[in-house]
């Protein structure tokens, strides 16, 4: 998509050193500051001193639905797949909505993401609750690490790093500046609800109160409902409507917060498509934005599954998840066609 290349930086022992704390610093935040929050609205709102109103809960709304639809569209689907292409300023609006969902910094999320792809539920896999302690079996402290202990473990990553993970993100430049830039991303995520909740409600409270709601419980529940459920309830609970070899499952309750990663067996099954619903009454919001903005020609080449191929049996295709060609779908033969 871009024609600058950034050199792929190597790094070196104190920046890995400086990295692994600021890993750390991350989850610490992210793992307390949010329920920490939610504690604290609900016992404001209990006792009456900062009751929240239709404005609190509608930034809520907004900006879990704006900030997942980054991580999901952009994060997920445009780059740790390639399922489609998009025009440079679509790329950018997805990609620094999903920094401000505080799920971590592209290019982070994005090797993250592809090494779970290339060791599904296998040793090697960052969020695994099945390679936790390599008992090779379902844990309630598997499950754990699979929700969000995982953000803890030092060599996530692993020996080859962000490099051998994610190198083609270093070369596209507007990538590379949104990933150093994400600090500010991440702050603008809590400015943002209460600048809007200061020019609503004129008071101090106000912006206080859509802070708390907006920002902290926000990330809260966004992030236990898609980022970390997907990874440890999405790989233990639900239908397999594929027999995929590693534990994914398809929830359709959990769709409906994803934008549409709640067919997650779906998408294990074919990694590569843009699309993750596979049968009719499989709803995929997701899919219907990319579908809208292939309308306006500001996305193109989606890749879709076959609709008749997901009825029958089949062997799921493993295609490429690092940006490489992907290879074509099975069509199903004359002989096989019902
Ligand atoms: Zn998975
Ligand atoms: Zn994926």
């Amino acid at each position: 998509m871009t024609r600058d290349a950034n050199p792929v930086p190597a790094a070196s022992a104190p920046v890995v050193d400086r990295a692994r704390t600021v890993d750390l610093v991350l989850a610490f935040v992210v793992t307390f500051a949010p329920p920490v929050a939610l504690v604290l609205g609900l016992g404001l709102w209990y006792t009456g001193a900062l009751v929240p109103g239709p404005t609190e809960f509608v930034i809520v709304f907004c900006m879990h639905a704006l900030t997942i639809l980054g991580v999901e569209l952009g994060y997920h689907r445009l780059l740790s797949h390639r399922s489609y292409r998009a025009h440079r300023w679509i790329k950018i609006a997805l990609v620094s909505l999903g920094s401000m969902a505080f799920q971590g910094p592209v290019i982070w999320w994005v090797s993250i993401h592809r090494k779970h792809h290339r060791f599904p539920d296998k040793v090697g896999d960052p969020h695994s609750m099945y390679v936790h302690g390599r008992s090779g079996e379902w844990t309630a402290q598997g499950a754990v690490h699979a929700h969000m202990g995982w953000l803890w473990s030092r060599g996530s990553i692993g020996k080859g790093g962000f490099t051998e993970l994610a190198g083609d993100l270093y070369k596209d430049k507007d990538l590379f500046w949104i990933h150093m830039h994400y600090l500010y991303l991440m702050l603008a995520t809590f400015i943002v609800p209460a600048l809007i909740g200061g020019l609503v409600y004129q008071t101090w409270q106000g912006a206080l109160s859509c802070l708390l709601w907006g920002g902290f419980v926000r990330i809260f529940l966004s992030n236990h409902l898609t980022f970390w459920c997907i990874n440890s309830v999405l790989h233990g609970v639900g239908r397999r409507a594929y027999d995929t070899d590693d534990h994914s499952t398809n929830l359709a309750i959990l769709s409906l917060f994803t934008w549409g990663q709640g067919w997650h067996n779906n998408h294990h099954a074919y990694p590569a498509a843009a699309v993750m619903s596979h049968r009719r009454w499989e709803l995929d919001p997701g899919a219907w934005v990319l579908f809208l903005l292939s309308r306006v020609r500001l996305v193109d080449r989606i890749i879709v599954v076959p609709t008749d191929l997901a009825s029958r049996s089949f062997k799921p295709v493993k295609t490429s998840v690092e940006g490489q060609p992907v290879r074509p779908m099975p069509l199903p033969s004359a002989k096989e066609s019902p």
